[in-house]
């Protein structure tokens, strides 16, 4: 079984074409939708009361949300902007709401997970829930420029706990204070987790363990809208290949994070999480089988 734990958000999205306002959002909810098309994942989140009946609805058709909290108070609110060419994104408020203290359950039936993915969230939170787990097999953590920033020490022992980090290329040479992505990599490694997995939005991904490095182009995209959540989708797609072949082999993992790269690749399609609600299980094979093709030389 696969658990996600992280943020489910209400985020206002400003891209060039359209501004999204309260619209459905968050690493887990990313992540979660994402593994759904693998395995259908458990997820541990906290929402308010201010949480969307439709929203919540959308959480249920794609995951286990008996580990949904809801709490007094507002939904955790992400804000940010991107400039013309969609590459870049300013992030303008994050309101942490009932995120702030939230002290995380993970429920009976989820303790058995043997995968377990703690999306972009707090990281002190992220150590913890990892502890509650019977016999976790492989887990991986993600972060963002916020924690970073504010809570850099959380940060490097999450990453410490895990055996994966996936974590954008700004964010991995903000986090390690290099501007080399296998320098950084190696860092990261250093402090005890066994494979970093770099995330390079429309470049694809470099995945890091001891020596080697397994790179993998993105799947060449035309028509990008948003960029928000692939690189929460890539975690998702990747951990829940994982936990759908329940194996944790070099080979298995470099497979997953060609899914990583397909199931990023849908996400920036459309606005907000509509890239990956609408998707199946053969359309996402079949650009697999395209990728494939393209790779191959
Ligand atoms: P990505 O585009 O993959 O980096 O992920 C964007 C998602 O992360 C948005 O839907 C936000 O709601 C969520 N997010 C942004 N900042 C934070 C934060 N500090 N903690 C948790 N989740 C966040």
């Amino acid at each position: 079984m696969l658990t996600v734990f992280g943020s489910v958000a209400l985020d206002t999205i400003r891209t060039p074409t359209r501004i999204l306002r309260n619209t459905l959002g968050g690493a887990a909810t990313y992540a979660a939708i994402s593994a759904s098309f693998f395995e259908r994942p458990g997820l541990v989140a906290v929402v308010g009361y201010d949480f969307p009946n439709q929203y919540q609805s959308i959480l249920d058709r794609f995951a286990d949300t008996r580990g949904v909290v809801r709490a007094h108070g507002k939904t955790f609110r992400y804000d940010g902007s991107y400039d013309q060419t969609l590459t870049y994104r300013t992030t303008n408020k994050t309101e942490l709401n009932v995120l702030k203290n939230f002290k995380p359950v993970v429920p009976e039936q989820y303790r058995k997970s043997q995968f377990v993915y703690l999306a972009n969230n707090d990281p002190a939170q992220n150590v913890k829930i990892l502890r509650e787990f019977d016999k976790v097999k492989f887990s991986m953590c993600d972060t963002i420029e916020f924690w970073i920033s504010t809570r850099r020490n959380d940060v490097i022992k999450m990453m410490s706990r895990v055996d994966s980090v996936v974590i954008n290329d700004e964010e991995a040479k903000l986090l390690t204070k290099t501007h080399n992505l296998i320098k950084a990599a190696r860092k990261i490694m250093e402090w005890g987790t066994k494979y970093v997995i770099i995330k390079k939005g429309e470049h694809g991904s470099l995945l890091f363990y001891d020596d080697m490095v397994f790179p993998s182009p993105a799947f060449s995209m035309e028509n990008i809208v948003d960029p928000t959540g692939a690189g929460d989708s890539f975690a998702g797609g990747m951990i829940g290949y994982l936990s759908s072949k329940n194996s944790t082999k070099l080979s298995t993992i470099k497979e997953a994070s060609v899914y990583g790269n397909i199931m990023g690749s849908f996400a920036v399609e459309k606005y907000g999480v509509y890239g990956i609600t609408r998707l199946k299980r053969s359309i996402i094979r079949k650009r697999f089988n395209r990728y494939r093709k393209m790779v191959h030389f």
